[in-house]
């Protein structure tokens, strides 16, 4: 046993602790007492205050009540109107998970209700919203957790003892660095290795799909050894962070996965579509769905300001980075006290449509890694009313010449900020009722929105939550599932509004729409997101009029005469966000390093951010190690 559940023994009672365990850096206690595990009279809070630590006291699974009695006991506390959906049970851990379609009100005053499901039934009940918008992938992935929940706990234990049996390569020298191994001084395939005496965690491992020649970090880099990596902490979903982390586990890695629930979910999801992506490319996929199962069996989540340790020497925190549903900053507490890391992901400094912005102070912080896809000093956008108006103008146009409006979007973000982008334009009388027809993917993300509204921002809550007037669910959103009804969909003769990915034209339904729609100028295009380099919606902006697809061996030949338009909406920062962030951060950084952004744009921000704050910063390349301390 670790020497720290041995000290914590101590200082109980004998003969009340059954067992003790790791989750990750929580410790669970399980009591076989009754009286004990219902009041302990304040035992189990005087260590945690002398550890600081995270205890949990759990009844042992024998006290349990039998899993009907107690679906039966919980179904008659809990009022009807909470609306209850399902309940599942993790007999390993003592632990009942309830969905409810209204979790406020199965929670009870002060949290009365489960108190009273504690206390009459044995078990330690966990509350989930069901989400407005069922759908099979998010249920694949709770099941992927619930049937391993066997495993799942031994591999959290392991866990807990990596992070707390102390220093497995020996403490020599204080020293920190990162290298960037991928998303230097490019936009794509961000991978970042941050190394010290005792730790090594990648942040981030993603895909650059716009990319044929170089689309993957550089994995093979002699800093990194996949037999040494302690953990991967992803900031959020998007392929070009997420997309390769399959890949480390068909490597066989077996540690964890740090990021929220809502990055667990969309990342699994835009993996199985990258799968189907290269297989349709008719190639072989880099990793199979069995390699994204074992992601998610490995992934630990983390709620925005949720400390917790990853190694003996990294203790990390997720903030809010306003990017997309669930996009994590991740702070890094190094050595405790050495030094504090900021890495931003990708970072939106404003408040949008859908999500809150950024956070900006932090207990601690002495070098801050910033993104810079928007950080040239001509990229400044125009403010989003404006933009709100150009959007409804296009889609008016159209509308007006009868065609078709085509969006390309990433599954996540773009897309569902449009989506409530023109149920409000409708609501409000800005543009006539149009259908609005979602692709697969996106349908399924719009689905994971409905699932975490509180990772959205107070205006959309509030709709969502008191006025029952979620933006997601209207009766002009139509999905579209199949190639059936992709068909169908263009075989319509009426205008309409069309979100399908791959953002970019690289790949995915959209292309497929683009064949189509692509020749009659009735139409209009609009790019929706950032245009990577060598990608055909980089072509088109280009002015090209013509396009060459391969269908098996032959070519197909398709004509751009539709409008072809930009939006300026974007879940990054603009040059001016980003300048603001820096100069907000609380406490302002002595070093900053930038990153994801075109050369010319890095170095621009690095030179502005050190004239403007007189901050020393760097723009390294791919492979270039920054020393921290
Ligand atoms: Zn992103």
């Amino acid at each position: 046993m670790s020497d720290i559940l041995k000290e914590i023994l101590k200082d109980l009672p004998a003969n009340k602790i059954s067992d003790a365990s790791f989750e990750g850096a929580n410790i669970v206690l399980y009591t076989k007492d009754e009286d004990f595990f219902l009041n302990d009279k304040g035992i189990v809070k005087k260590i945690v205050n002398k550890i600081k630590k995270r205890i949990e006291l759990r009844p042992d699974p024998t006290l349990c009540l039998e899993l009907e009695k107690a679906e039966k006991k919980i179904r008659s506390i809990i009022d009807k109107t909470a609306g209850i959906d399902k309940i599942t049970f993790d007999p390993q851990r003592s632990v009942v998970i309830i969905e409810v379609e209204k979790p406020g009100t199965t929670i009870g005053k002060k949290g009365e209700l489960l108190q009273k499901i504690k206390a009459e039934t044995f078990w330690i009940p966990i509350v989930r919203r069901k989400p407005a918008i069922r759908n099979q992938l998010i249920e694949n992935i709770r099941s992927v957790l619930y049937k391993n929940s066997d495993y799942r706990k031994k591999f959290l234990h392991k866990t807990g003892e990596r992070i707390y049996n102390g220093w497995l390569r020996g403490k020599k020298d204080e020293w920190v660095r990162i290298t960037p191994l991928g998303g230097s001084r490019q936009v794509g395939r961000s991978c970042i290795l941050l190394q010290t005496p005792e730790s090594r965690v990648l942040l981030d491992c993603g895909v650059d799909v716009a990319s044929e020649k170089q689309p993957y970090p550089h994995l093979e880099a002699p800093e990194f050894d996949i037999k040494e990596l302690d953990a991967i902490i992803l900031s959020h979903s998007h392929i070009d962070h997420s997309g390769l982390i399959p890949l480390i586990y068909k490597y066989g890695f077996r540690g964890p996965v740090y990021c929220t629930r809502p990055t667990r979910d969309v990342s699994a999801l835009l993996q199985l579509d990258l799968i189907k992506i290269q297989r349709g490319n008719d190639g072989e996929p880099i990793y199979t769905s069995e390699d994204v199962k074992e992601m998610v069996k490995h992934t630990i989540s983390l709620e925005y300001g949720e400390v917790t340790d990853v190694t003996p020497d990294l203790r990390i925190t997720l903030y809010n980075a306003g990017h997309i549903l669930g996009s994590a900053m991740i702070h890094i507490h190094i050595g405790n006290g050495l030094h504090n890391f900021l890495y931003t992901g990708d970072l939106k400094y404003a408040k949008t449509n859908l999500l809150s912005p950024a956070n900006t102070y932090f207990p601690r912080l002495e070098t801050l890694m910033i993104e810079s896809t928007y950080g040239a000093r001509e990229a400044v956008m125009t403010n989003p009313k404006e933009q709100d108006k150009t959007l409804g103008e296009m889609i008016t146009n159209t509308i007006k010449r009868g065609g078709k409006v085509l969006m390309p979007v990433l599954g996540s973000g773009r897309a569902q900020e449009i989506i409530v982008l023109i149920e409000r334009m409708i609501r409000t009388g800005t543009i006539e009722e149009i259908p609005i027809y979602i692709d697969g993917l996106v349908w399924d993300i719009t689905a994971i929105h409905t699932a975490y509204p509180e990772f959205l921002n107070n205006t959309i809550r509030e709709q969502i939550f008191h006025k029952d007037n979620n933006p997601f669910i209207q009766d002009n959103i139509k999905r579209i599932g199949s190639a059936k009804e992709r068909k169908e969909l263009l075989d319509y003769k009426g205008p309409c509004v069309i979100l399908a990915t791959s953002g970019m034209l690289v790949g995915g339904p959209s292309v497929e729409y683009l064949k189509q729609l692509g020749n009659n100028k009735k139409n209009s295009l609009i790019f929706t997101c950032y245009q990577g380099q060598g990608s055909l919606g980089r072509i088109i902006q280009r002015g090209v009029k013509e396009i060459s697809f391969k269908n098996g061996s032959k070519n197909e030949v398709t004509q751009i005469n539709l409008e072809v338009h930009k939006l300026e909406i974007t879940g990054h920062s603009d040059r001016r966000e980003l300048m603001n962030f820096v100069g907000k951060c609380n406490p302002r950084a002595r070093k900053v390093i930038v990153n994801h952004g075109e050369s010319s744009r890095c170095l621009d921000l690095a030179r502005s951010i050190h004239k403007t704050y007189r901050i020393e910063t760097i723009a390294p390349k791919n492979l270039e190690s920054v020393r921290l301390v």
